[in-house]
Order: structure tokens, then sequence, then C-alpha cells
């Protein structure tokens, strides 16, 4: 979860005394990177990101609680990467939690060939067999999953804290300070940063699932807190949650791509920012918080609250007197502008205006000065008293604290430093975990063919930005699958110049309409659907029968989600918790059933027990063995 820097971390009055100084030479820091990358060219790579959780299952007592070993065991981790740093397989990084840790592939990513595509899952495999050697003989499993249901209910860390008496950073009545990554002070001060700045706690406030016994009005008693006021953010009907912990503690699956060059990241911001709310969907698997069935499904509404360090002010509560913009949305959030088209920005962006005018002075065009300019509207939360004094022209840090710390649904990264042999790339960030290793791969490979039918077939998936935010709300709600309709294009491939020459060109109503998942994903009528124009695309490049054979199996499990016909794993939750003997139908998920919940995701996660109502027949077609392919670039695509 970004920069790591070394030191004496600031604290929160520190940080703000010296802001300015981050936000003008970050923006000289961006500005020499940009200078220097603006015409590089690349080929183009891609990898995954996977945050694992970690579990101590108790079989006697019938308890599963997070395990807080993550410090422990990341250097040992770490060894084959500090010692190879060629042929390494597997990166490992800290993330905010100490029952977290973050997995990556080695030094090679994937893109110089399509046999790649039949390897993500290999790789998977392979790093959750290292934690699983890691951890052997503890009683402690590393699983991915997108959060852990009972985060925040008495005892649910081993080691187990108090938080009424650890909770010096985040005066949260239910997250210890201990469960946040102990190996670097940066999420500390992240959790107590932004409590400060925000003036009290985060509110994290999920609509309760209402059952047939759940109390209605649904309110909870909390105890009083150190400062005497219990639980103020608290609302009626739902699960309530104070702090970053909550949020920053929930994990998921990203894809990163280096892309040829700046214009073409642009293009695939753009582009893939429209199927984020799409994915994140059919990915669903979060949807219990603190004990409680909630009315969500997927965690990004969660982690925005939860790192929402907006001042009273900054969220429109109060006039602007001490701060200089009402900011619309958490720093956590979906995007708020495209990158490569301005025609369908509606929403008005809050950016900057210094930024704004030093990135256009110094020879930026006016989106992407607003689009950097616009991450500036965020303070530093997080510096450190020897990393204050930076160059502008042959360091980083300043740009990167900011970038950093903006953490919304898709990210678009310069080169990280003046000599980088990294190129420009964009983060797709949306997706919540999947228990087993091939159905996250599937995942990955997916996206990663729909970035390449973007590019070989033009395909144009905008639509206005206020549309694009509205899917992104829906996306999260119970069974948003089967439920919800969605905005899309109704035409994807390069528009008749006759056609558009019949609309005004202000007005993109005409081009838009409320589709179904299925609709989007397999087509429906003239719509072509995203699934068989990965097809047409997959059978218009030279892939071995192979790999061919793999990605055809994740398209059909893809294509069964996006109908229906298997549910998302936060569906079989929901399903698994209800047909348990011990639930009321009270919403509440105790600590038993919470156990066998577990208990059942585990074997599943490891292969020992099939779950056809999710993964339908996907069954393994790579090889057991990850193996670093390491190919010459495919032949240029027509
Ligand atoms: N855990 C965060 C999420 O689930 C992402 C943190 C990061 O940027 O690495 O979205
Ligand atoms: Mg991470």
């Amino acid at each position: 979860m970004g920069l790591l820097s070394e030191g004496r971390p600031l604290s929160w009055p520190e940080t703000k005394k010296n802001a300015h100084i981050v936000h003008k030479v970050g923006i000289q820091q961006f500005l020499s990177l940009y200078h220097k990358h603006k015409d590089r060219k690349d080929t183009l790579k891609w990898g995954d990101e996977v945050e694992y959780t970690l579990l101590k299952f108790d079989d006697k007592t019938e308890r599963v609680q997070l395990s807080l070993m993550g410090p422990h065991i990341l250097n040992t981790l770490q060894v084959p990467e500090n010692s190879d740093p060629v042929h390494h397989q597997s990166k490992w990084r800290p993330e905010y939690a100490s029952f977290m840790i973050e997995g990556t592939p080695g030094a090679t990513p994937y893109g110089g060939c399509y046999l790649h595509f039949n390897i993500v899952e290999s790789n998977l495999k392979l790093r959750r067999q290292q934690l699983a050697e890691m951890l052997e003989g503890t009683g402690t499993e590393a699983m991915s999953l997108t959060g852990f249901a009972r985060f925040g209910c008495p005892g649910f860390t081993t080691p187990e804290h108090d938080p009424k008496e650890d909770n010096a950073a985040s005066l949260s009545l239910f997250f210890p300070d201990s469960a946040i990554w102990s190996g670097h002070p940066r999420y500390r001060t992240l959790t107590r940063n932004i409590r400060e700045r925000r003036g009290d706690n985060p509110a994290i406030n999920v609509p309760v699932f209402k059952d047939k016994h759940t109390p209605s009005p649904f309110v909870e008693e909390f105890p009083t807190d150190v400062r005497g006021t219990a639980a103020r953010g608290a609302l009626p009907d739902h699960i309530y949650m104070d702090c970053m912990g909550f949020g920053m503690g929930l994990s998921c699956l990203q894809v990163t791509f280096q892309a040829c060059d700046v214009d073409e990241g642009r293009h695939l911001y753009d582009q893939l920012s429209v199927i984020c709310p799409i994915l994140a969907s059919l990915a669903a698997s979060s949807c219990i918080y603190r004990g409680m069935l909630s009315d969500l499904d997927s965690r990004m509404n969660i982690i925005e609250a939860s790192v929402d360090d907006r001042t009273e002010e900054e969220r429109g509560l109060k006039p602007l007197k001490e701060d200089r913009y009402v900011i619309p949305k958490s720093r956590y959030s979906s995007i708020d502008c495209y990158l490569a088209n301005k025609d369908y920005n509606d929403k008005e962006v809050v950016y900057n205006k210094e930024a704004f005018e030093t990135l256009k002075k110094g020879g930026v065009d006016d989106l992407l000065a607003q689009h950097i300019a616009h991450l500036f509207v965020r303070d530093p939360i997080s510096l450190f008293a020897e990393k204050l004094k930076q160059s502008s022209d042959s360091e980083t840090d300043h740009f990167e604290n900011i970038q950093s710390t903006n953490w919304q649904s898709m990210r678009f990264k310069p080169p990280p430093s003046h000599d980088s042999p990294i190129g420009w790339r964009v983060e797709f960030r949306p997706l919540d975990l999947s228990l087993t290793d091939i159905e996250n791969a599937a995942f990955v490979v997916f996206v990663v063919l729909v970035s390449r039918a973007i590019l070989s077939f033009q395909l144009n998936f905008y639509i206005p930005m206020s549309k694009a935010e509205e899917n992104m709300r829906r996306s999260q709600l119970r069974d948003a699958v089967n439920s919800q309709k969605f905005y899309f294009r109704k035409s994807v491939v390069p528009e008749d110049e006759e056609e558009a020459k019949d609309h005004p060109p202000q007005s993109h109503d005409h081009e838009y309409t409320e589709m179904s998942i299925n609709t989007i994903i397999n087509g429906k009528d003239e719509f072509p659907g995203l699934i068989p124009l990965v097809r047409m695309y997959v059978n218009s490049v030279e892939m071995d029968v192979d790999t061919r054979c793999t990605v055809l199996n994740y398209l059909r499990f893809i294509s069964k989600k996006a109908s229906g016909e298997l549910m998302t794993t936060a569906s079989w939750t929901r399903k698994f918790v209800s047909s348990h003997p011990d639930y009321k139908q009270d919403s509440v998920v105790s600590e038993k059933i919470t156990y066998d919940l577990y208990k059942e995701m585990k074997m599943i996660s490891n292969g020992e027990k099939p779950c056809p109502e999710v993964t339908g027949n996907l069954v393994s077609k790579s090889p057991d063995k990850y193996k670093v392919l390491d190919c010459p670039p495919p032949k240029a695509e027509k």
C-alpha cells in the first residue's frame, strides 16, 4: 500500500505545517518525471497483486481469529527476492494490518507472450504454497479473503488485544492498534493522522441486512470511549465501524499494466475504469462486517469511509474558513475524471489551482494537469522528518506521497523514478478476492484480455462520468449481478461517422442505456458483449492450444458468473450463513458460524472440497509448477 519511507513519522500538526512543501515539490517532481518520460516507448507488460489474510483456527474451542504474524514472516518470505533480484518467482510486501501480507509475481512481469496467460494461476499457487510452508505447524492459514466476518468483535485477533487499552492511534472502540502492521510506523501514522485531520473518528456505516428477526430499527449500544462520547457517528439500521483498520484491513486483487506509452496508458485508464463496477459486482465477496450480515456485497464503500479524512468544511458541513475546497468524495473512491477524453467528464472536478497552473506552465495538457492537480487537493497524511527536504528533479517521494494515498478504483502511474526501466502504468483496483487461485487467475486474465481487445479493436466504452459513478454505487449492492442494471454504451465498436452526425455533439444521452451484467458480458441482440469480443481477440492471435484451453475455460467461468448460473462468493457466503443451524435470522454471524464458514472456505481454497455453485466446472488446465517464461514479445497485432 504505497510508499514506505524510513525515519521519524511526523505528527498531524507537524505534517499539516509542512503540507505546502509536499504539494509544491511534489508537483515539480511530477513535472520532471513527465518531461523525462513523456516520449518513452515500452512493451506491454502486466502483473497481479494479491493481499492475503492470515487466520488461525483453534479446533478445540471452534474459534478462528486473525493471526498477527505478518511482520514475523515477511523477512523470510523476502529472502529469494533479496538474494536473486533477477530470477525470484514472487515478491512480498507489508500491507496495512499485521494479519495481512501482499504477494506479487517475481522479477519478470507477464506480457512477453501469450503463454503467460497460462501461468498466472501457477504463480498464484506457488505464492499460496510459499505462505503455507512458512506457516506450517503454526495452525495459521493464509487465505485470499476480502475481509474477515468478525473484524472488531471482542478477541478477533491472536494474540488478543483490548482496544480500550490499545488504541492510541485509532481511538477505536473495537480495533486494537496492535492489529495494525507492526513492522513499519507508516500504518499507525496514517491511522492517527486520518482521524486527526478529519477532526473525529472516521464513521463507517454499512446498511445492515434486515432479516426476519433483525430488530427494526436496528440500534446498537456502544461502550463509552476515552473521550466520554460513544460512537458519535453511528446511524440506526447500520453496522457501525470507527477507524481506518476496518477498511484498509480489507484485501483485494489488483492488476497492473505497463502501457507502451503515456497516451496508451491514459486511454486504458479511461476505458478500464468503465468496466470497474461490472467486474466489482462479479467478484463481490465481502458481505459481513463486525459479525453482522450487511446489505452490501463488496468492500469499496467501507474503505472509502474508513480513510475519509475530509474536515467538516471539506465535506460541506460548515462554510469554508480554514480549508480551501469542498471535496465531494473520500481519498479512496471511484475515479473522478477521464484522462484521455474530456467530453465525458460531466462532473465538476475539484482540483488544486496552483498545482494546475504550474503543470500547465510546465507543458502538461489540460486533462492530465487536471488529473494530477485533483490528486493534490489532498494533504499528505504520512510524512517522515528525514524525507522533508527533497530534490525536485532527482527524487519523487513527495509526488508519490500524494499519489499513493489517493486510492481510487484505477490509478495512473508515471515511471517510478528518473532512470527507471519501468514505464507508464495503470492499476485496475476494484476487484474483491475469490477463494481459489483459479478464480483469481480467471479474473486477472479476463481483465488483461479486455485490455487487449480494447486496443486491438479500438473499443469505446465511454459513458458520462456521472453514470460511471452511479454504476460503482450499484455494483456493491446485495446481489448486484442479478438485481441491478448498469449504464453502458449501446455501441462499443468504433462509431460510424454518418451516425455520429445525426446527434448533437454536446449530448451523449443517446449513446448509452441501462443493461444487465449478463448483457454487458455475454451480449444480446445488437450488443456484442465483452466475452464474445474477447473471444474474437483470442481467435485473432496465435495462441498455443494449452493456453487457449485455459483462457476459454476462464471465459466460460466469467460468462456463467454474469448470467447468474454461478453465484458470487458473497451470495454463497450469505447462503452458508443463513442455512447454518445456529443462525437465528437476526443478521448475527456468531463465532461458531464464523469458524464453520472459514473452515469450509479453507477446504475450498485448498482444493480439498469443490464449490460448484461458485466455480462451476472450472478445473485447472495450467501447469502445476510455476516456471518463469521469458519469451520474445508477440508479433505486432493488426
Ligand atoms: N486493500 C486495499 C483495497 O482492498 C488496497 C490497498 C492498496 O492500495 O494496496 O482496495
Ligand atoms: Mg496493497
